[in-house]
């Protein structure tokens, strides 16, 4: 079968505010597309795009699905450190022949003033937790908070996005429920309300999480950054505009 130049009917791999943008982008534009969200949290994003919610099942079902809904492109827009979806996703489009391309921001950078305890992955930063009791920003997401168990001599505050359904193990702990994005100033007000000595920190990049590295900045406290697992062989594209061009131009051989 040779290649045959589809119109797009694109899936987008969601759960950012990046990938909320492109799908406003793609519908505005008239292309298809369907928005997959995991399913981790009950109010999802309102965007325009048909939807779905849950895991895939795996490469295997991912395929099952790329297939059976005719899916021409791949844009995977999830977080940096979603990297079992992004894996995923560069697994079954290679398999199956499909333009894949991700949606992704560039890390942030250490500039002036910062002080960064770089550490290259959650269990990194949970060894760097192995302190005297201090009072912590734990900014590293509901899914690991179970993670930092080991150390329950510090307080901790944690920002989430919706309450927990369990309560919280940690003997000494402050919940603040907000999506963002966040602003320095109320960064800066939150860490000084709660004497906060350390900041711990995703390198997620992108504008509406750097609140707190800037207002820690400000404070002279330090962050236990964790590092981002090393880079996929993929497209990286860094703009909604840069996806759009992408899909303008991408062929692909789906053999239907
Ligand atoms: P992950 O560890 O990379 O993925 C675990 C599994 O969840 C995947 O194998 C897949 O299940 C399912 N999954 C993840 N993203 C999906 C999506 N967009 N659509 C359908 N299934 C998805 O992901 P994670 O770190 O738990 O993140 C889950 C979601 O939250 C992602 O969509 C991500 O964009 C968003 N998010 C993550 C973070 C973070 O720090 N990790 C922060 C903000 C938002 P199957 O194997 O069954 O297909």
């Amino acid at each position: 079968m040779g290649a045959s130049k589809s119109r797009p009917n694109l899936l987008i791999l969601a759960g950012t505010t990046e990938a909320a943008a492109l799908a406003r982008a793609v519908s505005a534009a008239g292309i298809a597309g369907t928005v997959s969200f995991a399913g981790r949290v009950e109010r999802l994003p309102a965007q325009p795009l048909p939807q779905r919610v849950g895991g895939f099942g795996g490469v295997e079902g991912l395929e099952a699905y790329l297939r059976e809904h005719r899916i021409t492109h791949v844009v995977d827009a999830t977080h940096p450190f979603a990297v079992q979806m992004s894996a995923h996703a560069l697994a079954a489009c290679t398999r199956l022949g499909l333009p894949l391309a991700a949606l992704t921001r560039p890390p942030w950078q250490e500039v002036p003033g910062d002080h960064w305890i770089h550490v290259p992955d959650m269990a990194g930063a949970v060894a760097a937790l192995d302190r005297p009791a201090t009072r912590v920003m734990l900014a590293v997401g509901r899914m690991h908070l179970a993670d930092f168990l080991p150390h329950p001599q510090h307080f901790y505050l944690l920002r989430l996005v919706e309450p927990a359904k369990a309560p919280l193990p940690f003997p000494q702990h402050h919940v603040v429920i907000d999506r963002g994005p966040f602003s320095v100033e109320a960064d800066r007000r939150l860490l000084q309300e709660h004497a906060i000595a350390l900041v711990v920190s995703k390198n997620s990049g992108g504008t509406g999480a750097y609140a707190k590295i800037v207002a820690a900045r400000t404070l002279g406290l330090p962050v236990i950054m964790i590092d981002r697992a090393p880079r996929l062989d993929r497209l990286e594209l860094e703009s909604v505009a840069a996806v759009l061009e992408w899909l303008a131009h991408a062929d692909t051989d789906l053999g239907v």
